[in-house]
Protein backbone atom coordinates (compact mmCIF):
# COMPACT_ATOMS: atom_id res chain seq x y z
CA UNK A 1 0.00 0.00 0.00
CA UNK A 2 1.41 3.21 -1.20
CA UNK A 3 2.33 6.22 1.46
CA UNK A 4 -0.17 7.97 0.51
CA UNK A 5 -3.20 5.63 1.27
CA UNK A 6 -0.91 4.86 4.54
CA UNK A 7 -1.31 8.65 5.72
CA UNK A 8 -5.13 9.00 4.92
CA UNK A 9 -5.77 6.15 6.66
CA UNK A 10 -3.93 7.92 10.04
CA UNK A 11 -5.57 11.20 9.03
CA UNK A 12 -9.32 9.42 9.40
CA UNK A 13 -8.53 7.94 12.52
CA UNK A 14 -8.19 11.49 14.07
CA UNK A 15 -11.31 12.50 15.01
CA UNK A 16 -11.00 16.85 13.49
CA UNK A 17 -14.35 17.43 13.24
CA UNK A 18 -14.76 21.18 12.68
CA UNK A 19 -12.68 23.55 14.11
CA UNK A 20 -10.64 20.35 16.01
CA UNK A 21 -7.82 19.21 14.20
CA UNK A 22 -6.71 16.12 16.98
CA UNK A 23 -3.11 16.31 15.87
CA UNK A 24 -3.62 15.87 11.85
CA UNK A 25 -1.30 19.26 11.82
CA UNK A 26 1.46 17.68 13.45
CA UNK A 27 1.48 14.55 11.87
CA UNK A 28 1.96 16.29 8.72
CA UNK A 29 4.24 18.93 9.91
CA UNK A 30 6.33 15.97 11.00
CA UNK A 31 6.66 14.53 7.47
CA UNK A 32 7.48 18.22 6.06
CA UNK A 33 10.13 18.59 8.81
CA UNK A 34 12.25 16.27 7.80
CA UNK A 35 12.64 17.12 4.21
CA UNK A 36 13.79 20.75 5.26
CA UNK A 37 10.15 22.86 5.35
CA UNK A 38 10.50 25.09 8.35
CA UNK A 39 7.49 24.70 10.02
CA UNK A 40 5.36 27.41 11.52
CA UNK A 41 1.87 26.48 13.58
CA UNK A 42 -0.34 29.30 13.76
CA UNK A 43 -3.04 28.92 16.41
CA UNK A 44 -5.74 31.60 16.23
CA UNK A 45 -8.92 30.92 19.18
CA UNK A 46 -9.85 27.33 18.77
CA UNK A 47 -8.30 26.69 15.26
CA UNK A 48 -4.93 25.26 14.36
CA UNK A 49 -3.39 26.29 11.26
CA UNK A 50 -0.38 25.12 9.86
CA UNK A 51 2.16 27.13 7.61
CA UNK A 52 5.55 25.17 6.22
CA UNK A 53 7.71 26.64 3.61
CA UNK A 54 10.77 25.05 1.96
CA UNK A 55 13.33 27.93 0.67
CA UNK A 56 13.20 32.05 0.71
CA UNK A 57 13.00 32.37 -3.20
CA UNK A 58 10.46 32.85 -6.09
CA UNK A 59 8.12 32.14 -7.46
CA UNK A 60 6.64 30.64 -4.19
CA UNK A 61 4.22 27.28 -4.94
CA UNK A 62 1.63 26.64 -2.03
CA UNK A 63 -0.37 23.57 -1.57
CA UNK A 64 -3.64 24.75 0.18
CA UNK A 65 -6.24 22.69 2.74
CA UNK A 66 -7.97 21.29 5.77
CA UNK A 67 -7.75 19.16 8.02
CA UNK A 68 -11.47 19.61 9.73
CA UNK A 69 -14.25 17.60 8.64
CA UNK A 70 -17.80 18.06 8.53
CA UNK A 71 -19.91 15.82 10.96
CA UNK A 72 -20.89 12.28 10.53
CA UNK A 73 -24.90 12.78 10.78
CA UNK A 74 -26.56 9.49 12.01
CA UNK A 75 -24.12 6.72 12.67
CA UNK A 76 -26.74 4.16 12.36
CA UNK A 77 -26.53 4.99 8.22
CA UNK A 78 -23.04 4.29 7.98
CA UNK A 79 -21.43 0.81 7.37
CA UNK A 80 -18.50 1.14 8.82
CA UNK A 81 -17.73 3.28 11.89
CA UNK A 82 -16.56 6.86 10.13
CA UNK A 83 -13.32 7.15 11.99
CA UNK A 84 -12.08 3.77 11.25
CA UNK A 85 -11.06 3.80 7.93
CA UNK A 86 -11.87 0.77 6.29
CA UNK A 87 -11.08 -0.39 2.65
CA UNK A 88 -13.75 -2.60 1.07
CA UNK A 89 -13.34 -3.39 -2.76
CA UNK A 90 -10.66 -0.69 -3.36
CA UNK A 91 -12.49 2.23 -2.02
CA UNK A 92 -11.15 3.51 1.06
CA UNK A 93 -14.33 4.54 3.46
CA UNK A 94 -14.19 7.09 6.51
CA UNK A 95 -15.38 10.41 7.16
CA UNK A 96 -12.97 13.05 5.19
CA UNK A 97 -11.89 10.63 2.88
CA UNK A 98 -12.41 12.62 0.01
CA UNK A 99 -13.10 16.14 1.87
CA UNK A 100 -9.97 15.80 2.30
CA UNK A 101 -7.43 13.99 3.87
CA UNK A 102 -6.93 12.21 0.69
CA UNK A 103 -5.69 15.66 -0.94
CA UNK A 104 -3.56 15.99 1.97
CA UNK A 105 -1.93 12.76 1.93
CA UNK A 106 -1.27 13.16 -1.30
CA UNK A 107 0.24 16.69 -1.33
CA UNK A 108 3.00 15.55 1.26
CA UNK A 109 3.80 12.22 -0.07
CA UNK A 110 4.24 14.67 -3.21
CA UNK A 111 6.23 17.04 -1.70
CA UNK A 112 8.50 14.19 -0.15
CA UNK A 113 8.85 12.18 -4.05
CA UNK A 114 9.87 15.49 -5.45
CA UNK A 115 12.21 17.16 -2.74
CA UNK A 116 14.01 13.43 -2.99
CA UNK A 117 14.25 13.84 -6.77
CA UNK A 118 15.29 17.68 -6.43
CA UNK A 119 16.16 18.95 -3.42
CA UNK A 120 17.54 21.73 -5.15
CA UNK A 121 14.64 22.48 -7.01
CA UNK A 122 14.05 26.30 -8.22
CA UNK A 123 11.29 28.82 -6.12
CA UNK A 124 9.87 27.23 -2.78
CA UNK A 125 7.52 25.06 -1.52
CA UNK A 126 4.66 25.57 1.11
CA UNK A 127 2.20 24.47 2.89
CA UNK A 128 -1.23 26.37 4.24
CA UNK A 129 -3.08 24.30 6.14
CA UNK A 130 -6.25 24.91 8.39
CA UNK A 131 -8.98 23.28 10.95
CA UNK A 132 -11.08 26.26 9.97
CA UNK A 133 -12.58 25.39 6.59
CA UNK A 134 -15.63 23.67 7.18
CA UNK A 135 -16.36 25.97 9.94
CA UNK A 136 -17.08 29.98 10.11
CA UNK A 137 -13.55 30.38 8.40
CA UNK A 138 -12.75 33.33 10.58
CA UNK A 139 -10.01 32.01 12.07
CA UNK A 140 -8.29 29.46 9.34
CA UNK A 141 -6.85 30.19 6.58
CA UNK A 142 -8.07 34.11 6.23
CA UNK A 143 -5.79 34.70 9.36
CA UNK A 144 -2.79 33.22 8.00
CA UNK A 145 -3.50 35.35 5.05
CA UNK A 146 -3.49 38.69 6.83
CA UNK A 147 -0.44 37.89 8.76
CA UNK A 148 1.66 36.98 5.33
CA UNK A 149 0.16 40.20 4.22
CA UNK A 150 2.21 41.73 7.54
CA UNK A 151 5.17 39.99 6.48
CA UNK A 152 5.54 40.54 2.44
CA UNK A 153 5.34 37.07 2.08
CA UNK A 154 3.85 36.64 -1.32
CA UNK A 155 1.82 33.50 -2.83
CA UNK A 156 2.62 32.89 -6.83
CA UNK A 157 0.88 29.87 -7.27
CA UNK A 158 -1.80 28.24 -5.22
CA UNK A 159 -2.95 24.02 -5.18
CA UNK A 160 -5.91 23.59 -3.03
CA UNK A 161 -6.56 20.08 -2.54
CA UNK A 162 -10.62 20.43 -2.41
CA UNK A 163 -12.34 17.52 -4.09
CA UNK A 164 -12.90 18.69 -7.50
CA UNK A 165 -13.29 15.54 -9.73
CA UNK A 166 -16.83 14.87 -10.41
CA UNK A 167 -16.80 11.61 -12.19
CA UNK A 168 -13.16 10.27 -12.63
CA UNK A 169 -9.89 11.54 -10.85
CA UNK A 170 -8.77 15.27 -12.77
CA UNK A 171 -11.74 15.58 -15.23
CA UNK A 172 -12.56 18.58 -13.39
CA UNK A 173 -10.16 21.39 -11.88
CA UNK A 174 -11.46 24.68 -10.45
CA UNK A 175 -9.83 28.12 -11.74
CA UNK A 176 -12.47 30.20 -9.73
CA UNK A 177 -15.68 30.58 -7.73
CA UNK A 178 -18.38 32.57 -7.85
CA UNK A 179 -19.40 35.04 -4.73
CA UNK A 180 -21.80 34.36 -1.79
CA UNK A 181 -23.78 37.25 -0.48
CA UNK A 182 -26.51 36.26 2.14
CA UNK A 183 -29.15 38.70 3.27
CA UNK A 184 -31.53 38.28 6.74
CA UNK A 185 -34.56 39.87 5.76
CA UNK A 186 -37.31 41.07 8.12
CA UNK A 187 -41.30 42.54 7.01
CA UNK A 188 -43.28 44.47 9.21
CA UNK A 189 -46.66 44.50 9.30
CA UNK A 190 -48.93 44.48 11.89
CA UNK A 191 -50.71 41.83 13.48
CA UNK A 192 -54.58 41.75 13.69
CA UNK A 193 -57.95 39.92 13.46
CA UNK A 194 -57.74 37.89 9.99
CA UNK A 195 -61.68 39.22 9.68
CA UNK A 196 -60.29 42.56 9.81
CA UNK A 197 -57.66 42.75 7.50
CA UNK A 198 -58.39 46.85 6.85
CA UNK A 199 -57.20 46.93 10.60
CA UNK A 200 -53.67 44.76 9.50
CA UNK A 201 -50.98 44.79 7.44
CA UNK A 202 -49.73 41.29 6.30
CA UNK A 203 -46.12 40.84 5.91
CA UNK A 204 -46.93 37.66 3.54
CA UNK A 205 -48.83 39.58 1.26
CA UNK A 206 -46.31 42.91 1.41
CA UNK A 207 -43.48 40.46 0.64
CA UNK A 208 -45.06 37.84 -2.23
CA UNK A 209 -45.24 39.98 -5.29
CA UNK A 210 -41.46 41.43 -4.41
CA UNK A 211 -40.27 37.65 -4.02
CA UNK A 212 -41.98 36.70 -7.15
CA UNK A 213 -39.87 39.36 -8.88
CA UNK A 214 -36.45 38.20 -7.47
CA UNK A 215 -36.68 34.81 -7.90
CA UNK A 216 -38.34 35.24 -11.48
CA UNK A 217 -35.15 37.85 -12.43
CA UNK A 218 -32.60 37.32 -15.17
CA UNK A 219 -29.84 39.12 -13.26
CA UNK A 220 -27.11 38.15 -16.29
CA UNK A 221 -26.03 35.85 -18.50
CA UNK A 222 -22.87 35.09 -16.90
CA UNK A 223 -19.24 34.82 -18.57
CA UNK A 224 -17.60 32.53 -20.43
CA UNK A 225 -16.36 31.05 -17.10
CA UNK A 226 -19.49 31.49 -14.85
CA UNK A 227 -22.84 30.55 -14.37
CA UNK A 228 -25.34 33.45 -14.36
CA UNK A 229 -26.08 34.87 -11.01
CA UNK A 230 -28.98 32.65 -8.60
CA UNK A 231 -30.89 34.11 -6.40
CA UNK A 232 -32.37 30.96 -3.85
CA UNK A 233 -34.68 31.73 -0.92
CA UNK A 234 -33.17 28.94 2.30
CA UNK A 235 -35.83 30.40 4.75
CA UNK A 236 -39.10 31.57 5.56
CA UNK A 237 -41.16 32.28 7.96
CA UNK A 238 -44.22 33.42 9.55
CA UNK A 239 -47.64 33.10 11.16
CA UNK A 240 -48.39 32.99 14.69
CA UNK A 241 -49.81 29.51 14.61
CA UNK A 242 -53.74 30.55 15.19
CA UNK A 243 -55.46 29.99 11.81
CA UNK A 244 -57.45 33.20 12.66
CA UNK A 245 -54.51 35.88 13.06
CA UNK A 246 -52.62 37.78 10.64
CA UNK A 247 -49.48 37.95 11.65
CA UNK A 248 -47.07 40.59 12.28
CA UNK A 249 -43.73 39.79 11.07
CA UNK A 250 -41.88 37.64 8.40
CA UNK A 251 -38.62 36.78 8.56
CA UNK A 252 -36.83 35.07 5.48
CA UNK A 253 -33.05 34.59 4.46
CA UNK A 254 -32.10 34.29 0.94
CA UNK A 255 -28.60 33.95 -1.15
CA UNK A 256 -27.39 35.44 -3.91
CA UNK A 257 -24.37 32.70 -5.75
CA UNK A 258 -23.12 35.78 -8.02
CA UNK A 259 -20.54 36.08 -11.01
CA UNK A 260 -18.00 38.82 -11.33
CA UNK A 261 -19.94 40.69 -13.80
CA UNK A 262 -21.75 41.49 -10.57
CA UNK A 263 -20.73 43.99 -7.72
CA UNK A 264 -21.18 44.00 -4.38
CA UNK A 265 -23.45 47.28 -4.39
CA UNK A 266 -25.22 46.68 -7.46
CA UNK A 267 -26.78 43.22 -5.99
CA UNK A 268 -27.69 44.83 -2.90
CA UNK A 269 -29.01 48.02 -4.33
CA UNK A 270 -31.06 46.08 -6.71
CA UNK A 271 -33.02 43.62 -3.89
CA UNK A 272 -33.54 46.54 -1.66
CA UNK A 273 -35.22 48.86 -4.69
CA UNK A 274 -37.50 45.79 -5.93
CA UNK A 275 -38.40 45.55 -2.18
CA UNK A 276 -39.22 49.27 -1.77
CA UNK A 277 -40.95 49.66 -5.16
CA UNK A 278 -43.35 46.93 -3.91
CA UNK A 279 -44.02 49.09 -0.40
CA UNK A 280 -42.24 46.53 1.72
CA UNK A 281 -41.66 47.69 5.13
CA UNK A 282 -38.10 45.62 5.92
CA UNK A 283 -35.00 45.61 7.73
CA UNK A 284 -32.39 43.67 6.10
CA UNK A 285 -28.68 42.63 7.03
CA UNK A 286 -26.40 41.64 4.54
CA UNK A 287 -23.44 38.92 5.21
CA UNK A 288 -20.50 38.78 2.55
CA UNK A 289 -19.02 34.98 2.63
CA UNK A 290 -16.65 35.59 -0.45
CA UNK A 291 -16.02 37.37 -3.19
CA UNK A 292 -15.94 36.29 -6.11
CA UNK A 293 -12.55 34.91 -8.00
CA UNK A 294 -10.94 33.88 -11.16
CA UNK A 295 -7.53 32.37 -12.87
CA UNK A 296 -7.76 33.01 -16.43
CA UNK A 297 -5.51 30.79 -18.19
CA UNK A 298 -1.55 30.86 -17.36
CA UNK A 299 1.30 29.47 -15.84
CA UNK A 300 -0.49 27.42 -12.94
CA UNK A 301 -3.44 26.14 -14.97
CA UNK A 302 -1.62 25.11 -18.30
CA UNK A 303 1.23 23.13 -15.30
CA UNK A 304 -2.01 21.37 -13.79
CA UNK A 305 -3.89 20.92 -16.86
CA UNK A 306 -0.66 18.85 -18.53
CA UNK A 307 0.34 17.32 -14.75
CA UNK A 308 -3.18 15.86 -14.90
CA UNK A 309 -3.31 14.64 -18.19
CA UNK A 310 0.44 12.86 -17.78
CA UNK A 311 -2.06 10.84 -15.48
CA UNK A 312 -5.07 10.21 -17.11
CA UNK A 313 -4.46 10.99 -21.03
CA UNK A 314 -7.35 13.40 -20.75
CA UNK A 315 -7.33 17.48 -20.19
CA UNK A 316 -9.42 18.66 -17.39
CA UNK A 317 -12.37 20.46 -17.61
CA UNK A 318 -11.98 24.08 -16.04
CA UNK A 319 -15.10 25.30 -14.31
CA UNK A 320 -15.96 27.63 -11.73
CA UNK A 321 -19.09 25.76 -9.98
CA UNK A 322 -19.76 24.74 -6.39
CA UNK A 323 -19.72 26.38 -3.30
CA UNK A 324 -17.09 28.82 -2.17
CA UNK A 325 -13.84 27.96 -0.87
CA UNK A 326 -10.83 29.21 1.01
CA UNK A 327 -9.61 30.14 -2.51
CA UNK A 328 -11.37 33.27 -2.03
CA UNK A 329 -9.00 34.74 0.89
CA UNK A 330 -5.55 33.40 -0.77
CA UNK A 331 -6.78 34.62 -4.35
CA UNK A 332 -6.89 38.36 -3.61
CA UNK A 333 -3.08 38.31 -2.49
CA UNK A 334 -2.38 38.30 -6.24
CA UNK A 335 -2.14 34.77 -5.87
CA UNK A 336 -3.66 32.14 -9.01
CA UNK A 337 -5.55 29.55 -7.43
CA UNK A 338 -6.55 25.73 -9.15
CA UNK A 339 -8.09 23.48 -6.84
CA UNK A 340 -7.46 20.20 -8.30
CA UNK A 341 -8.75 16.86 -5.73
CA UNK A 342 -10.55 13.86 -6.23
CA UNK A 343 -14.15 12.88 -6.72
CA UNK A 344 -16.61 14.77 -4.70
CA UNK A 345 -19.61 12.22 -5.03
CA UNK A 346 -19.77 11.58 -1.59
CA UNK A 347 -18.45 14.62 0.49
CA UNK A 348 -20.07 15.71 3.26
CA UNK A 349 -22.56 12.30 3.11
CA UNK A 350 -22.85 9.46 5.19
CA UNK A 351 -20.16 6.39 3.93
CA UNK A 352 -17.66 9.12 2.63
CA UNK A 353 -15.36 7.52 -0.08
CA UNK A 354 -12.31 7.52 -2.02
CA UNK A 355 -11.04 5.06 -4.92
CA UNK A 356 -7.53 3.84 -3.64
CA UNK A 357 -6.35 4.08 -7.27
CA UNK A 358 -7.48 8.05 -7.14
CA UNK A 359 -5.20 8.75 -4.16
CA UNK A 360 -2.35 7.66 -6.15
CA UNK A 361 -2.96 8.94 -9.30
CA UNK A 362 -3.73 12.32 -7.25
CA UNK A 363 -0.40 11.78 -5.77
CA UNK A 364 1.20 11.48 -9.28
CA UNK A 365 -0.30 14.49 -10.47
CA UNK A 366 0.64 16.64 -8.03
CA UNK A 367 4.72 15.76 -8.07
CA UNK A 368 4.08 16.16 -11.90
CA UNK A 369 2.93 19.71 -11.39
CA UNK A 370 5.85 20.17 -8.93
CA UNK A 371 8.37 18.97 -11.53
CA UNK A 372 6.63 21.64 -14.00
CA UNK A 373 6.81 24.40 -11.89
CA UNK A 374 10.08 24.04 -10.14
CA UNK A 375 12.90 22.01 -12.22
ZN1 LIG B 1 -13.14 20.61 1.80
Amino acid sequence: MSQAIELTRDLISRRSVTPADEGCQTLLAQHLERIGFVIEPLPFGNVANLWARRGDRRPLFCFAGHTDVVPTGPLDEWDSDPFVPEIREGVLYGRGAADMKSGLAAMVTAAEEFVALHPQHSGSIAFLITSDEEGPSVDGTRRVVELLQTRGERIDWCLMGEPSSEVCIGDTIKVGRRGSLSGRLTVHGVQGHIAYPQLADNPVHALAPALAELVSRSWDQGTEHFQPTSFQVSNINSGTGAPNVIPGELKARFNLRYSPVQTLENLKNTVEGILRRHGVRFTLDWYLSGEPFYTPPGVLSSAVTEAVAEVTGVPPRLSTGGGTSDGRFIAPLGAQVVELGVVNASIHKVNECVRLADIDALQRMYCNLLRRLLV
